[in-house]
């Protein structure tokens, strides 16, 4: 989306704890703890991906976008489908969205990505049309 900003990569994270899982110092029952809210946001609001489930192998990981925010009031802390996103990024100056991978199958789940999102504090297109005339 093209008004993501300081985006935060959970990718080192998320290593580290494999790793450890993969090693035998962390169960796979401390891991795939997905909690049914959020087995339900997977199956509504879910993005499937191209990520195999780190842990069991059995099917990709499915994507979910939770949004956080003062602007938000209610719809704080729920879970959005990417077209939703796209639509609030217009709507709110600035919210945070974090995405969750997580597999149905084991319950895997893990931080991968935040960002911010929103019409805030992005250059109107009037100063960079500006900008390169001159
Ligand atoms: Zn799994």
């Amino acid at each position: 989306m093209r008004t993501q900003r300081q985006v935060v990569d959970y990718a080192l994270q998320r290593r580290a704890l494999l790793a450890q899982v993969y090693a035998g110092r962390v169960g796979t029952m401390e891991v795939c703890d997905a909690n049914p809210y959020l087995l339900r946001a997977a199956k509504f609001h879910g993005e499937p991906s191209e990520v195999t489930c780190p842990v069991c192998r059995k099917e990709p990981v499915t994507t979910v976008s939770w949004v956080y925010g003062d602007e938000l009031k209610h719809a704080s802390g729920s879970a959005r489908a990417p077209e939703e996103l796209a639509r609030m990024a217009n709507l709110f100056e600035e919210f945070t969205v974090y995405v969750v991978e997580v597999c149905r199958t084991c319950g895997w789940n893990h931080l991968v990505l935040s960002y911010v999102l929103g019409s805030g504090g992005l250059d109107t297109p009037k100063t960079r049309r500006r900008t390169a005339a001159e």
